[in-house]
C-alpha cells in the first residue's frame, strides 16, 4: 500500500507547493511510483505539472463522482497527477452537507493506494474542511516553514490540529518539518533553527531548502525543478529531501 502524505501549513506562501511537487517529482526520479495531488483551489501544483490535455477532469470531479477519474500522466514518467481548479472552492461550502464529510478525499482515493508507492497531497493555506479531509487521508504531515518571526506559533499549531485529527486517524504522523526558503545570511535564519530544532528535535529534516532563484522561475515554465534546471541547488536539496525521506519512513 502507497503512502499518502499532506504537505501542510496554514501559512500562506511558505513553500508548500513547490515542496509538493519537488518532493513527488524527486521521488518519482527515484523510481519510485508517485501521485501527485492538488488539493488548493489555486491550483499552483497543476500549473506545475504541465498537464496536455485542455478541458481535464479535476479531484473536485472525482470526489462528486466515483466513476469519474482524473489522474494524468506528466513529463516525467513514475509521476501522475490529479489536478484541481478554483471548482474546488465550491467544495468547501458543499461537504459541510455531506455526511461523513472528514472523509471524502480518503475514499476517493482509496482504491489509488496500492497504484503508487506515495501520494502526495498540496493543501491550501488554511485549516478548514479541506486540510482536514487532507489529513484523514493520509499516513503523515510534512510541515515546510520559512525561518522568520511567529514559524514557531505557526507551527505549535498545526501540531495541534494534528493531534486533534488523531481522534479520527489514529495514526497520522508527522514525519518532519522543513524549513524553506533557508538564507545563511540571515541571522534569525539560525535563531528561527535552533528553536525549532530544540523544540521539534529528529522530527526537523536535516536537509534545508536554500533560498534559490531557479526555484522561483520554474513554476512560470509550468515544471519541476529537475526539469528546468536539473543542475540546480534547488534541484540537489529536493533530491536530498526525497532520499531522506526515504530513508525515514522506513
Ligand atoms: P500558498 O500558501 O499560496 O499555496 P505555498 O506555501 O504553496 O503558497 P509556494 O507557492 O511553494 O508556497 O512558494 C511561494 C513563493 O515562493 C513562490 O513564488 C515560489 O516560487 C517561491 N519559492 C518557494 N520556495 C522557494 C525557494 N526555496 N527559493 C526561492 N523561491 C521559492
Ligand atoms: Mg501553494
Amino acid at each position: 500500500m502507497g503512502k499518502v502524505i499532506s504537505v501542510i501549513n496554514q501559512k500562506g506562501g511558505v513553500g508548500k507547493t513547490t515542496t509538493a511537487v519537488n518532493l513527488a517529482a524527486s521521488l518519482s526520479v527515484l523510481e519510485k511510483k508517485v501521485l501527485l495531488i492538488d488539493m488548493d483551489p489555486q491550483g499552483n501544483a497543476t500549473s506545475m505539472s504541465s498537464i496536455k490535455e485542455e478541458n481535464f477532469h479535476t479531484i473536485y470531479d472525482m470526489m462528486a463522482d466515483p466513476q469519474i477519474s482524473a489522474v494524468y500522466s506528466t513529463k516525467m514518467p513514475f509521476l501522475k497527477v490529479i489536478p484541481c481548479n478554483s471548482d474546488l472552492t465550491g467544495a468547501e461550502i458543499e461537504l459541510l452537507e455531506v455526511e461523513n464529510r472528514e472523509f471524502v478525499l480518503k475514499e476517493t482515493i482509496s482504491k489509488l493506494k496500492d497504484k503508487f508507492d506515495f501520494i502526495i497531497i498540496d493543501s491550501p493555506p488554511t485549516l478548514n474542511i479541506l486540510t482536514v479531509n487532507n489529513m484523514v487521508a493520509s499516513d503523515g504531515i510534512i510541515i515546510p516553514i520559512q525561518c522568520e518571526y511567529f514559524a514557531l506559533e505557526g507551527l505549535s499549531r498545526i501540531v495541534k490540529t494534528q493531534k486533534s485529527i488523531k481522534n479520527i486517524n489514529p495514526d497520522l504522523e508527522i514525519y518532519g518539518i522543513l524549513l524553506t526558503m533557508y538564507d545563511k545570511r540571515v541571522k534569525l535564519t539560525y535563531e528561527v533553527e535552533n528553536d525549532v530544532r530544540e523544540y521539534f528535535k529528529d522530527l526537523v529534516f536535516q536537509t534545508v531548502i536554500p533560498r534559490n532563484v531557479k526555484l522561483s522561475e520554474s513554476p512560470s515554465f509550468g515544471m519541476p525543478i529537475l526539469l528546468y534546471d536539473v543542475a540546480s541547488i534547488g534541484a540537489k536539496k529536493y533530491i536530498e529531501l526525497a532520499e531522506e525521506f526515504l530513508s525515514r519512513i522506513k
